[in-house]
């Protein structure tokens, strides 16, 4: 049976810079991405977010067209919606970020909708860890919880991401966030020391280069897709989970056999994400597409060997 998926994160406003151009404010957010990629399952999934009086009601549409339930989406009125800008490098795989501007995410005092108290699934995306665990004190029993994290966070809050990382089944973090948080460069090791922390399943996103899921003494390694043409890598990391955890949320099973599919998953659709700015081809793509490219996934890295 489908499991209800309740999805924390923010709503943003982006301003981004690669190498391939500028934009101006373009809609962005964590929650945003993740809403998007989970969209293309059949899944009931809510979110749980904050936004300002400037976000526009053509956004918030697009989101409930998408089938997302927006019920958990509070508005601060008189207040600026989260604020992000950030600058890509020419590898694309390294970003600076040039602003932050928390704006309503200050006031944000999450409020989990009543019908999705009970989902299953929750995905802590990635924000305030203050704020990531007052909505896991609100849900009743959730089989499966995943948060996602980043710099920022690993800073200046590291004592309540601690205490929240000891309390995940899976954590979602890229590679230089998993050095930073365990000071250690192999990412085997720094996945060790993560799983001692408290999750028993740590995702490792490498950018361009795949990811890898851990498990007990298990790794399955997911390649990245080479693509031809790789403008905006923003949103990448919640898309990937966003498809992760709806395609588990689908299935309504959460073993590490069902996650590899969900990484694979996870990762076609980040492919899709980093081919325009922003959140333009998660708006439109159709699920007949990902099919087609979860196909050249499995194209990538099937092959036969004989030994002899
Ligand atoms: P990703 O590229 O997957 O890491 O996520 C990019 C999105 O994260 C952007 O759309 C931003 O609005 C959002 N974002 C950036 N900084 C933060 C932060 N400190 N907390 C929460 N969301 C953020």
């Amino acid at each position: 049976m489908n499991d209800k998926l309740l999805v924390l994160g923010t709503m943003a406003y982006d301003a981004i810079e690669s190498p391939f151009g500028k934009t101006g404010k373009i809609l962005g957010g964590c929650a945003t991405y993740i809403g998007l990629a989970a969209s293309q399952f059949k899944i009931q999934c809510g979110l749980v977010s904050v936004i300002g009086d400037d976000f526009k009601t053509a956004h918030t549409n697009l989101l409930s067209s998408k089938g997302l339930d927006l019920s958990g989406v509070v508005t601060i009125p008189g207040e600026k919606t989260f604020f992000w800008s950030g600058k890509y490098h020419n590898d694309l795989n390294t970003r600076t970020t040039i602003d932050t501007q928390l704006n309503v995410l200050t006031k944000f005092d999450p409020k989990v909708p009543e019908k999705f108290k009970d989902a299953s699934i929750v995905l802590l995306g990635n924000l305030d860890p203050n704020i990531q665990a007052a909505v896991l004190d609100q849900m009743s029993a959730p089989k499966l919880v995943v948060m996602d994290t980043m710099n920022f966070w690993i800073e200046s809050y590291r004592d309540k991401l601690d205490e929240l990382i000891g309390k995940v089944d899976v954590i979602s973090i890229n590679d230089e966030e998993a050095r930073q948080l365990t000071e250690k460069h192999s990412l085997v090791e720094a996945a060790k020391v993560i799983q001692d922390m408290g999750p028993k399943y740590v995702i490792i996103k490498k950018g361009e280069h795949g990811a890898l899921l851990f498990h007990e003494n298990k790794i399955f390694c997911a390649p990245g897709l080479p693509l031809e043409e790789v403008f905006d890598p923003t949103g990448a990391g919640d898309s990937f989970i966003g498809g992760f955890i709806a395609y588990l949320s689908q299935r309504g099973k959460v073993s590490f056999e069902d996650m590899k599919t969900a990484v694979i998953i996870g990762s076609a659709l980040a492919s899709f994400t980093v081919q325009e700015f922003g959140t333009k081809a998660l708006e439109k793509m159709s699920f007949k597409e990902l099919s087609e490219r979860i196909q050249t996934f499995k194209r990538l890295t099937e092959f036969e060997i004989e030994l002899t």
